[in-house]
Formats: C-alpha cells, sequence, structure tokens
C-alpha cells in the first residue's frame, strides 16, 4: 500500500502551527483495505513554540469547544496506551512509517494538501529534517470531498471520535474510496 491519509491536530491553522497529534492510515484506493495505522502525540509543544511555531488564539478557543476525549490529546496526561513522544521521535517515526508503506512512491493524502501535508512538512523543517516525500507525492482529499458533494455521493457513516487525528484519517479514507469507486472503474 503506497496511499497515506495523513490527519493532524494542530494549535492554529497556518502551515507554522504547532502540532498536537499526527495520525495517519495506509490504504488501497482501489479496494478500500485499509492497511497500518500511525497515532502519536507530541509532548513538547513549548520546545516547538521555542523554533519559532505558533498558536492561535482562535484555535485554542476551538480546543476549548471539543469534548474531553478530544482534549486529551492536549491535556498533561495523555490518554491510556496512546504514544506520546517529543517532536523529532514524532517525526523519525513517521518518515519509518512511510517507508513501509510505499517509501518513495508514497501518496499522501491531507484535508487539504494545503493543510496537513504542509504543517507537517514545515514541521520537519523546524526540526532541521528533510521530509520524507515530495510536494509531487501530495494528494488532496478536500478536492475529491467537493466533488463527491457535487455528484451527491453519500459519505459512509462515520465511527470513532471527531477530531481525534488517527480516527479522522480511517473516516477521510473511507469517504475518499467511496468518492472513487462512484467516479468509475480505474
Ligand atoms: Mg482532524
Amino acid at each position: 500500500m503506497n496511499n497515506i491519509m495523513l490527519d493532524l491536530e494542530t494549535l492554529a491553522t497556518t502551515s507554522d502551527a504547532v502540532v498536537v497529534s499526527i495520525g495517519a492510515v495506509a490504504f488501497d484506493p482501489t479496494t478500500g483495505v485499509l492497511g497500518e495505522r500511525f497515532y502519536v502525540e507530541l509532548q513538547d509543544l513549548e520546545y516547538q513554540q521555542s523554533l519559532g511555531r505558533k498558536i492561535s488564539a482562535n484555535t485554542v478557543r476551538w480546543w476549548l469547544d471539543q469534548g474531553p476525549i478530544v482534549q486529551r490529546a492536549l491535556a498533561d496526561t495523555p490518554m491510556e496506551h496512546v504514544d506520546r513522544v517529543d517532536m523529532r521521535t514524532a517525526l523519525e517515526r513517521f518518515a519509518r512509517y512511510i517507508e513501509r508503506n510505499g517509501d518513495r512512491e508514497a501518496l499522501i493524502w491531507g484535508n487539504g494538501a494545503d493543510f496537513d501535508n504542509m504543517i507537517l512538512g514545515s514541521l520537519y523543517q523546524s526540526a532541521g529534517y528533510k521530509a520524507p516525500w515530495s510536494y509531487g507525492r501530495n494528494r488532496c482529499y478536500r478536492t475529491l470531498k467537493a466533488l463527491g458533494i457535487a455528484r451527491g455521493v453519500i459519505p459512509p457513516n462515520r465511527a470513532g471520535v471527531h477530531h481525534n487525528a488517527l480516527d479522522d484519517a480511517v473516516h477521510q479514507t473511507e469517504h475518499l474510496t467511496t468518492i472513487l469507486a462512484c467516479l468509475g472503474p480505474r
């Protein structure tokens, strides 16, 4: 599998946002079969700020409107069985994850490609790392979602926690493969 749906939870909506969590799932766009999942929370948010990354007041307000399960990604103590790691460990793990799921052929989907993909690429830059995929591999779920709405494609039922980065990635993948199926055979 070399398609990867990426979802981030962040503390701003600009490309230099502080990143709270990284979720992803590998998938086969033809069959909709899901592969390896990825989820980490980042513990060193202040460190990201010290590198110049941003927290927006409006986004903090948005977090305050979310339920307690979503907010645990930001709380001092993570939920049980959740990996909470420092920024560089998270980025190294995600790079290994891409290597295992398509490596240089990996296509990275974001909602949109100018949001999740840009922010994560920028986080690699902040860490002094090269992003493990090139811009030519960016794919935009937001564009396909709009196309699906325009064609009356009914999204699949939503499972999991809204705004949990992994649950969002899984839902977005299920929605995307539904839309691709409606667009006809490849
Ligand atoms: Mg999300």
